[in-house]
């Protein structure tokens, strides 16, 4: 897939309009357009990585700057409270944007996973 062909690139690019929440020089970060709590932003590497698995493969260094990108968010985001970061991977995870992202959410008790 090229960058064209993904959302996530296009969106780093600024091709896509999006509400971004944090930035540095590996990770950008912006809200989900479909919250599924108070607080959550999608975090994705500024370089095109499919999923998890990819980038840790390839780049385990950068998988936890992406890491660390997302606890940035989280306390810029004034999650005192706690908060969850997932990422899904593959079809099975229900993984529907092909380029790595983490989610975090937060801003009321989350419950257990499902
Ligand atoms: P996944 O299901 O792949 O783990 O997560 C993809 C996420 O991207 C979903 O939570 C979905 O709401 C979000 N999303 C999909 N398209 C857009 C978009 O155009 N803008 C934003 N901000 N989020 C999007
Ligand atoms: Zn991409």
């Amino acid at each position: 897939m090229s960058t064209e062909d993904c959302l996530f690139c296009r969106i780093i690019a600024g091709d896509v309009p999006s509400t971004k929440v944090f930035e540095n020089d590996r990770a950008y970060a912006f809200r989900d357009i479909a919250p599924q709590a108070p607080t959550h932003v999608v975090v994705v590497p500024k370089e095109h990585y499919v999923d998890t698995a990819d980038l840790a493969r390839k780049d385990p260094t950068y998988l936890g700057e992406v890491l660390a990108a997302a606890v940035d968010v989280a306390e810029q985001e004034g999650l005192t409270g706690g908060y969850r970061i997932l990422t899904n991977t593959g079809p099975d995870s229900g993984q529907t944007v092909f380029h790595l992202h983490l989610h975090v959410l937060g801003g009321r008790p989350l419950g257990a996973l499902g």
